[in-house]
């Protein structure tokens, strides 16, 4: 059967037990045509070892650990590196490239699950996680993660797919206008490690406090986005007055003349302006995914936080279930 989720207003979804991913968005335009606002994958197998992580869950730990190690108490866990010497995304087989299991689906609702043994990739504790998609008729997909452990462990699950609401591969998300409901980043060192000091966005190339064109500052001589290539940093997403759903981002593309929402109860967000994108794959279309062919948005907590205690804490307790939350919410602007 395949994994889709649909609604009375023009989305249907497609997901993939691998990764738990989501591989096409199709949503109505302003011309009321289908068009897919996600990146994935022309091959179908590449799901399974997700070398871009399109669409992924990402887990245990989204984002970076620095040189893998980090402690619980005193005792110090190495994970893989499989980034540049530093941990990224859960390891050579995190959550984005194991297979998934379904535990229940219907046309608004399916959720994945996954049983990640102890000492996998590294990480402490047995630990059971599921992820829910539900999809409904304002065209918004909530993205709900759960997990329990049998031990103390870190976790840190998001969403990764690439969006460009101009329709997938079709050209670069540049012209996106985007707003980021953030004050400050983590600032990074040239590895994107944070240095675990706070940079305001204030008189800087990453103020996206109103909507600003990508591509207008992208190239600037500022060192975070030299070190990054583009944009690639955790945003420190302010409360909004409205009740533990923050407002994170907003996204438009004028031509398909689409709008997409962000909320989330999670600390952070990574803006990840598809840098490392260099041609080898192609997207559905058959096109190569270049550089900027799609952005990623992802809630999550701060990168690096088992290694930074001022950072909001990502070590649960034994038991204790870990629980959060993102919407992303598509309408005609
Ligand atoms: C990270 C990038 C990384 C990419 C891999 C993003 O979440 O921020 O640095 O290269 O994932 O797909």
């Amino acid at each position: 059967m395949a994994l889709k989720l649909f609604n009375n207003t023009g989305s249907t979804l497609y997901f993939t037990e691998w990764g738990a991913s989501l591989k096409r968005w199709f949503i109505l335009d302003k011309n009321e045509e289908q068009i897919n606002i996600v990146l994935g994958y022309e091959n179908d197998d590449l799901y399974k070892t997700n070398p871009l992580y399109l669409g992924a869950t990402g887990g245990r730990y989204a984002n970076r650990i620095k040189n893998g190690l980090f402690l619980i108490g005193n005792k110090s866990y190495q994970l893989e590196t499989n980034n540049n010497g530093h941990h990224l995304h859960g390891g050579f087989k995190g959550f984005s490239r194991q297979k998934w299991s379904i535990e229940n689906q219907s046309n608004a609702q399916i959720t994945f699950s996954l049983v990640s043994p102890d000492g996998d990739q590294g990480y402490p504790g047995k630990i059971n996680v599921q992820t829910t998609y539900e999809l409904n008729d304002q065209n918004e997909l909530n993205i709900n993660y759960k997990a329990i452990s049998d031990t103390d462990t870190t976790i840190n699950m998001t969403h990764h797919s690439y969006f460009n609401l101009h329709g997938q591969d079709k050209d670069s998300i540049l012209d996106h206008l985007l707003s980021i409901n953030a004050d400050s980043i983590t600032e990074v060192d040239t590895d994107l490690i944070p240095t675990g000091k706070t940079l305001p966005v204030n008189n800087t190339p990453l103020d996206f406090r109103k909507p600003t064109k990508i591509g207008e500052r992208i190239n600037e001589h500022f060192h975070q986005l030299r070190y990054a290539g583009g944009y690639d940093h955790n945003f420190i997403i302010q409360p909004d007055n409205k009740g533990v759903m923050k407002l994170a981002s907003e996204l438009v593309s004028k031509r398909s003349g689409l709008r997409m929402t962000v909320r989330t109860d999670l600390p952070g967000m990574q803006f990840y302006s598809g840098n490392f994108l260099d041609g080898k794959y192609n997207g559905v279309s058959g096109n190569p995914l270049y550089k900027h062919a799609g952005l990623c948005l992802e809630p999550q907590y701060f990168p690096d936080s088992p290694n930074n205690e001022h950072f909001p804490p990502t070590i649960i307790k034994k038991g204790r279930e870990y629980k959060h939350k993102i919407i992303y919410k598509v309408s005609l602007i």
